[in-house]
């Protein structure tokens, strides 16, 4: 067993609200959503963040915007707009050291980067 939160999700062992999938790439509702839309995008295959996804599998980069696209036309996004975001890194903030997009939107998502 794996004590990398979203394989044990991509597992089954942990909960979560699955909007797509497909063979190689798993979409869920964050469990603490920042906008009226915020799924996550990941890779099923364990990569410690996004440069380390494109530089091992580029295929696979691409499969996750795809996804994330296509997560985000279903969300009702396509004309209003949406942000697609991947933290990497201590100064991004990020928690989960499994590469993962954030899908954003619904409402105006403001600046993209605080002060
Ligand atoms: P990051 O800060 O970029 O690493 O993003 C990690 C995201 O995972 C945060 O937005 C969390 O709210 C989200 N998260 C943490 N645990 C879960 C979970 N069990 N199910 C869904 N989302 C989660
Ligand atoms: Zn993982």
């Amino acid at each position: 067993m794996t004590d990398c939160l979203f394989c044990r999700i991509v597992a089954g062992e942990i909960p979560s609200t699955r909007v797509h999938e497909t063979d190689d790439v798993l979409a869920f509702r964050d469990i603490n959503p920042k906008a009226p839309v915020h799924v996550l995008v990941i890779p099923k295959a364990h990569h410690d963040d996004v440069a380390a996804m494109a530089a091992a599998d580029p295929g696979l980069a691409g499969a996750v915007l795809a996804v994330a696209g296509a997560v985000a036309a279903a969300e009702g996004l396509a004309e209003s707009g949406f942000r697609v975001l991947f933290n990497t890194g201590p100064d991004s903030g990020m928690e989960v050291a499994h590469a993962h997009a954030h899908v954003l939107g619904g409402r105006p998502l403001g600046a993209m980067v605080g002060r």
